[in-house]
């Protein structure tokens, strides 16, 4: 119990980077006790993704903690679930969405490879809506965490940008302490503002989903896809459909991340100073003078026209 208690005293003395560090030391060495490992690593992905004590910057190791529990294949399923969701998420905010949607549906997946003993078996585990401990079953835990039903809904916004049923939650969100946590990028896409025209509109809807549920040329589903090794935006089942699609306009669309060009469509995120604009697909009408790294973005006429740096746009996978 040494790095529980090492953990909490860090916790108090306000020493978030310590309190983490000795929770995901826990998970390391006391591979004897399961329940106290998930109870730990619960209170790991409080503080690195739920709670927000870091900047996105300061969450490499993190990213990589969670990676390594979410794909160990000897760890528990619970804790590989639960890991999945946190990495999707820190992903996610990371503008990496083909990672976290893969991220997501390996939770998913998880999850749907549980046995009923597995399921059924019963564990000793802090219950979320009493915050005191007792026997519990994986299955009601999986329910009361809201597991499975927040990786079904995250993967929703990213493979259906226009249909899915998620309402973002505006109110500002405390910490038990009373401290703010801080907003990460609005995870909602909105409608394509920039143009009126409908056949754009549902163009631009349509290279605004995450992919990678379909070969983006013969659109096998239920394969093991491959992304584009340049642009990581296109998926592929083979290839042969890699290579057709390459000589079918893939060859003019495909650029490094990051890389924006003028008549790009690009999303709005992680604006702090205008919030309200995050998630909104706006057009790029050409560089900013005198600045590195700023571009003019618009509505295309509709009165919105602004600076904007790089790294606040993110390109939405090309057409083909
Ligand atoms: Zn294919
Ligand atoms: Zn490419």
């Amino acid at each position: 119990m040494k790095y529980l208690q090492e953990s909490a005293i860090a916790g108090q003395a306000g020493n978030w980077r310590l309190c983490a560090d000795k929770y995901i030391a826990s998970i390391q060495v006391a591979p004897y006790d399961w329940q106290y490992r998930y109870n730990n690593f619960s209170g790991y992905c409080s503080i690195v993704n739920t709670e927000r004590r870091f900047a996105l910057n300061e969450l490499e190791n993190d990213i990589k903690n969670l990676k390594k529990v979410r794909d160990d294949e000897n760890e528990r399923k619970l804790l590989r679930a639960a890991a999945s969701f946190h990495y999707g998420v820190l992903r996610l905010d990371m503008n990496k969405r083909e990672s976290a949607a893969r991220s997501y549906r390996l939770g998913l997946e998880i999850i749907d490879s549980l046995t009923e003993s597995e399921k059924n078996s019963i564990h000793f585990f802090s219950d979320p809506l009493t915050m005191t401990m007792r026997n519990m079953s994986t299955k009601s835990i999986i329910e009361q965490r809201n597991i499975k039903s927040d990786l079904i809904m995250n993967l929703d916004i990213l493979e259906n940008p226009l249909t899915h049923s998620y309402k973002p939650d505006l109110n500002p969100r405390f910490r038990q302490d009373g401290t703010q946590i801080p907003r990460g990028p609005l995870k909602v896409n909105y409608l394509p503002t920039v143009s009126t025209d409908v056949n754009a509109v549902t163009s631009i809807a349509e290279r605004m989903k995450v992919g990678g549920d379909k070969c983006d040329c013969c659109g096998k589903q239920n394969v093991k896809l491959f992304t584009c090794a340049r642009c990581k935006m296109a998926y592929y089942c083979s290839h042969e459909c890699q290579k057709n699609r390459w000589k079918d306009g893939h060859n003019k669309a495909c650029r490094k991340p990051g890389q924006i060009m003028v008549g790009d469509y690009v999303k709005l995120r992680g604006l702090s100073s205008r919030p309200e604009l995050n998630g909104n697909i706006v057009f790029v009408e050409g560089k900013v003078e005198d600045k590195e790294n700023r571009w003019k973005v618009s509505d295309k006429g509709k009165g919105l026209l602004l600076s904007i740096s790089v790294d606040n746009l993110a390109r939405i996978r090309p057409e083909k």
